[in-house]
């Protein structure tokens, strides 16, 4: 017992010597000061446009199909040449996620032929509403203004995706769509 005390008093004044030796914090000063997450981290998710301001998400519903969850929810429609939103021949009229049933395993962004769905850094879930864990397409979707979304930050399996390579491989949205 007098063991266990005198580790636990030990560790604590190493870092009290470390923090008074101006070497650093083991603790953050939240909600300051947030702790950076590893590229793999599987936070809040996101849907990302092209640079054109497109939406990546095709309505294609691969994401639904392999969510083992089954906390998404989605309603696909025709993109017209008078209403074109996505880069496909449809787009995601209503695109919901059960944050209550998501597990966070990241199949859904695997999932994804269009890098649309991305799982980002913000680990800052909560809420006071059962009703509000409904994220709807609103709460998800990258502003125009953003442009190419940069999911290369946070997925390192896709790291070596740049904007050019992105384009090369998809081809250019409105070529594909014959608009
Ligand atoms: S992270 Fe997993 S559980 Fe959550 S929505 Fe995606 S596939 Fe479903
Ligand atoms: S997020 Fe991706 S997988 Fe899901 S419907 Fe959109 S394009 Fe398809």
């Amino acid at each position: 017992m007098l063991i266990e005390f005198m580790k636990g008093f030990t560790v604590a004044g190493r870092h009290l010597v470390r923090y008074l030796t101006g070497k650093g914090s083991v603790t953050f000063e939240y909600p300051e000061v947030r702790r950076e997450q590893p590229p793999f981290f599987r936070g809040r998710h996101r849907l990302q446009r092209y640079q054109d301001g497109l939406e990546r998400c095709v309505g294609c519903a691969l994401c639904a199909a392999v969510c083992p969850s089954e906390a998404i929810y989605l309603e696909a429609r025709e993109n017209t040449p008078d209403n074109r939103v996505s880069a496909g021949e449809r787009y995601a009229e209503i695109y919901q996620i059960h944050m209550l049933r998501c597990i966070f395993c990241g199949f859904c962004e695997e999932a994804c032929p269009e890098n649309a769905i991305i799982m980002g850094p913000s680990y800052e879930l909560a809420l006071y509403k059962r009703t509000d864990f409904i994220m709807n397409k609103e709460d998800m979707l990258d502003s125009p203004e953003k442009g190419f979304g940069d999911y290369h930050e946070y997925d390192p399996y896709i790291s070596h995706v740049t904007e050019e390579s992105d384009r090369e491989a998809m081809g250019d949205p409105w070529e594909r769509t014959g608009s």
